[in-house]
């Protein structure tokens, strides 16, 4: 057991929990983590939970952790599209916007106050599009070389599935720098900072009172670290012992547990 966490798990009012890997794989909860989940709910600490996949709304996400029994009335959802919508609304109320997302993702946006378009974009937005056609990679393709501002909602290049990992953001970042030359202006979602301060805002908290728990050293441990947070490695997905002893200086995080539901003993 990892006895660092007694130093800080005292100061811990939020816990910012990655999903897949951290507390279920595919649509299977994790050993006992509702048992664990029903503890630090029972401490006195909000479950919040923490996505880059900007494919789903939080709302569809609530319903996914319902039928698996992991969500109660009290947590929440933060996801990268939420960060994304936050910041148009801080640095580019009221500009034309173009969406490269799903259609319930788009409903979402505009239900935040983002003005979308299809054409004359001066900021373009590009999400995990599960329903990507060659129509929308055109129309974004265009607006990037007028020279729109250009979002990521995250960077990872693929979503872990069962048998095959699918493209993800990053992938089509890979794309658009092929066909127009361009990079993100902004990346929002972990492991960058503009998803961890609207999250800490979101929460009302100071940094330092969240734990990020993750399975992903270079996005989940990264983002906590960049953002002032407590972080806590579990070693239930992406990441063995092995792997987690050679971990780069950026990745390493303040204490690594089998899972999440070893930290049970601890709060
Ligand atoms: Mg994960």
């Amino acid at each position: 057991m990892d006895e660092r966490i007694k130093d800080w798990i005292g100061q811990i009012k939020i816990f910012l929990l990655d999903m897949d890997g951290t507390i279920y794989i595919g649509d299977k909860p994790i050993g006992a983590m509702r048992d664990t989940l029903a503890a630090i709910r029972a401490s006195g600490r909000k479950v919040v939970y923490c996505t880059n996949n900007s494919s789903r709304t939080a709302e569809e996400y609530v319903q996914k952790l319902k039928k698996i029994g992991l969500y109660e009335e009290a947590d929440a959802i933060y996801t990268s599209s939420m960060a994304t919508i936050g910041y148009l609304n801080r640095h580019y109320k009221d500009r034309r916007v173009y969406a490269c997302a799903t259609k319930e993702v788009c409903a979402q946006f505009a239900a935040g106050g983002v003005h979308l378009t299809e054409k004359d974009a001066q900021v373009c937005v590009l999400a995990y599009d599960t329903e990507l056609t060659y129509a929308k990679i055109e129309k974004m393709n265009y607006f990037l070389a007028k020279g729109a501002v250009y979002i990521a909602t995250h960077p990872d290049d693929v979503c872990p599935a069962p048998e095959v990992y699918k493209p993800d953001v990053g992938s089509f970042i890979q794309l658009f720098r092929r066909s127009c030359g361009r990079e993100p202006d902004v990346i929002c979602g972990k492991p960058f900072r503009v998803m961890g301060e609207a999250v800490a805002a979101y929460c009302g908290v100071s940094p330092e009172q969240i734990v990020m728990v993750g399975d992903r050293p270079h996005t989940d441990i990264r983002f906590g670290r960049n953002n002032g947070f407590h972080t806590l490695l579990v070693l239930s997905g992406e990441t063995d012992e092995k792997k987690a002893k050679t971990l780069p200086e950026t990745d390493i995080p303040d204490a690594i547990l089998p899972s999440l539901n070893d930290i049970v003993g601890m709060l």
